[in-house]
């Protein structure tokens, strides 16, 4: 029985219009022989996986990538079979999984070809894979030449072998390019470089070249050897980091907001304390309002006493400590309980961006975003009507 949202008044909103709206331009940032990845991993940073990816897709995206192998077959589950690239590591015994629903792994260190040998199926699709490789993320991904050659003559053995395996891509991802210097960023494309030299020369056919993050393709729109983008971040309308939001080259919409309703509304007395440790105490004779919503949704308890939220348009403090299911609200007047309450989004001229509350975390806006627990039930909309997801 699906019941959540029924009797708790807290939810997240994801507009599709403005994830089709960030493809788009992004689309037509990039040059016509690129083709776009939409970057969905972990729940599509919190905001649905399955109906982001298919608004992506709408709007001329033509891959998926994923971190986790089980990612990638919820998608296929939802009945997409756009092509997907699973990032990072994937147990050998995936590999199977991965030939029979046509998703594509990444080969991540000089041994991945040789540990996956014994698992390919040789009747199933055949075993697609990119190669990764580190030019300084530090991360994962082959690095040196001598890894590369050694790759390089493996999967021609194999080849030769008739092993039921394909080399789809090569790619490699940067550490740097939100930042405002960009020489670390373009001493990893060199490099970069110098590794597709010899995958060239060993005549082996990539037909997937890729690099670029969603700060990079914002960037370099145009880098010639490439021909396929990876957008995260921005395709759900935030910026990759605080320093490129005057600079970027398109206008973003921010696809979520968080909205709760208030479960309780009191007149508190001067001094009345307030919440788990009584960390405020109210100054004078106040209305508190309580919403149900707490640190288990992902409204982390560190923004206790420094958040705040919108009512009728109006900016309103939070009080006490943030609670696991339940929060306070210093009021500035009487409201009915149930009124609406926005955490993250508009309410007439006001808004609480998530990068505002990223800023008060001391974090980033994919943390905010991503931590929003699968009990806020998503409701989707597009161009102002609900969606039936
Ligand atoms: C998450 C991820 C991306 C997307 O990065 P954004 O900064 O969100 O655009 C691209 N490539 C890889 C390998 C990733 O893990």
């Amino acid at each position: 029985m699906q019941t959540r949202g029924l009797y708790r008044k807290t939810w997240a909103e994801i507009d599709l219009g403005a994830i089709a709206h960030n493809v788009s331009f992004y689309r037509e940032h990039i040059s016509q022989d690129k083709e776009l990845m939409a970057v969905v991993k972990a729940n599509g940073y919190g905001h649905g996986a399955v109906p982001v990816a298919k608004e992506a897709l709408a709007a001329g995206a033509t891959w998926l990538g994923v971190a986790l192998l089980e990612e990638a077959l919820e998608i296929r589950e939802a009945g997409i079979d756009a092509p997907i690239l699973q990032f990072g590591y994937c147990a050998e015994e995936g590999v199977p999984i991965a030939q029979k629903y046509r998703i594509t792994i990444s080969f991540n260190d000089v041994e991945a070809l040789q540990r996956a040998l014994p698992y390919i199926d040789q009747d199933a699709p055949e075993l697609l894979f990119h190669l990764k490789l580190d030019t300084g993320m530090g991360r994962m991904g082959l690095s040196g030449e001598g890894e590369l050659n050694r790759f390089i003559s493996d999967y021609q053995q194999a080849k030769n072998k008739k092993v039921n395996v394909k080399w789809q891509g090569v790619y490699t991802h940067f550490a740097t390019a939100d930042e405002h210097d960009l020489s670390y960023t373009n001493n990893q494309q060199k490099i970069f470089q110098d590794y597709l030299a010899l995958v060239k020369k060993a005549n082996i056919l990539v037909p997937y070249i890729h690099d670029a993050n969603s700060a990079a393709t914002a960037i370099f729109p145009e880098i010639v050897t490439t021909n396929l983008v990876r957008v995260g971040i921005s395709m759900y309308g935030l910026h990759p980091s605080m320093g490129m939001k005057e600079s970027f080259p398109f206008p973003l919409k921010p696809a979520l907001s968080l909205h709760t309703r208030l479960s309780h509304v009191k007149q508190a007395k001067e001094g009345a304390g307030i919440s788990y440790g009584v960390t405020y105490k109210t100054e004078q004779e106040s209305w508190i309002g309580t919403l149900p919503i707490g640190y288990a949704d992902g409204w982390s308890r560190g923004l206790s006493n420094q958040s705040y939220a919108l009512i009728q348009g109006r900016r309103v403090k939070q009080v006490g400590r943030i609670c696991m299911d339940q929060c306070m609200l210093l009021l500035d007047q009487y409201y009915p309980r149930d009124e609406k309450v926005t955490l993250i989004g508009r309410q007439g001229d006001q808004e609480i961006s998530i990068d505002e509350v990223a800023q008060l975390l001391g974090t980033i806006n994919y943390e905010i975003s991503c931590r929003l627990h699968p009990r806020v039930p998503r409701i989707y909309y597009k161009y102002g009507e609900r969606l039936p997801f």
